[in-house]
């Protein structure tokens, strides 16, 4: 498996066609941190996930992850570099099952060679999916389908998980369920970049956090720290 490195990312310019969504982002995680990085609607948290992960290219700066630069390396070849993507409304495979969607992730022929020991290892780690595991993912609930798309990407095999709004559209009850599997997944020792629009939630399970205004990012540090401060407070948790 790919060792663990830093992500680092410095003066990060991207946007669509002449609409500028990042304006000179600096941001790290370095192995073993799980990062969170909170914003309002529309402030470019899954603009910064789609350039980590090469589906987006930045038109300024740098974004390396160890000593490689990822503006370099296509989409399709994180996994080898041990990088996994859940994406924003999780984009499973309704119609496939819940192992079939597991077999999705582990395409890589290093993956494909081990997948049988991963998928035993997810299926440990939710054990809801083996109970499911011959049901189509499209029949699964929003919390299970969020566990599938977890457990695909683990199938890779990644060192760094990127997570973009996992909570997103599902109920409060089962919005605390996949906070508790982001905090399982850190136990394990994986590192995690999550994007959120749960701030209250989020810093509880982070170390630190970046808050992202408008493609830039204007408020950083511990998690502990933020969820301290009297203006996030206002801005993000509700408190007045
Ligand atoms: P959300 O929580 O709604 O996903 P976000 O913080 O993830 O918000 P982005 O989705 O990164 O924000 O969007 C940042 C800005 O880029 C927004 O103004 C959005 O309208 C714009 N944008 C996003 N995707 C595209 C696109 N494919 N084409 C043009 N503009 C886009």
């Amino acid at each position: 498996d790919a060792a663990a490195a830093r992500l680092e990312l410095s003066g990060v310019r991207a946007g669509y066609g002449d609409f500028q969504a990042l304006f000179g982002v600096d941001l790290h995680v370095a192995p073993g941190e799980a990062v969170g990085v909170v914003g309002p609607n529309g402030a470019g948290k899954t603009t910064l996930l789609r350039v980590i992960s090469g589906l987006l290219r930045p038109t300024a700066g740098t974004l390396r992850y160890g000593g490689q630069d990822l503006t370099a390396v296509p989409a399709h070849a994180l996994p080898s570099l041990g990088i996994a993507h859940v994406p924003e409304n999780r984009r499973l495979f309704p119609h496939l099952t819940v192992e079939e969607n597991l077999k999705v992730g582990a395409f890589a022929p290093s993956a494909r060679a081990r997948f049988a020991e991963r998928r035993e290892h997810v299926f440990a780690l939710f054990p809801r999916l083996a109970e499911r595991r011959r049901q189509p993912a499209g029949t699964l609930s929003g919390g299970e389908q969020q566990m599938c798309a977890i457990g695909r990407a683990l199938m890779s095999g990644p060192r760094i998980l990127l997570l973009d709004e996992p909570s997103a559209g599902l109920a409060p009850i089962v919005v605390q369920q996949v906070f508790a599997l982001v905090r399982r997944i850190r136990e394990e020792g994986l590192t995690v970049l999550i994007v959120e629009q749960n701030v209250a939630q989020v810093l509880r399970v982070v170390d630190r956090a970046y808050v992202l205004e408008t493609g830039r990012v204007v408020a950083a540090g511990r998690a502990a720290d933020l969820a301290a401060d009297p203006a996030i407070r206002r801005s993000y948790l509700g408190m007045h």
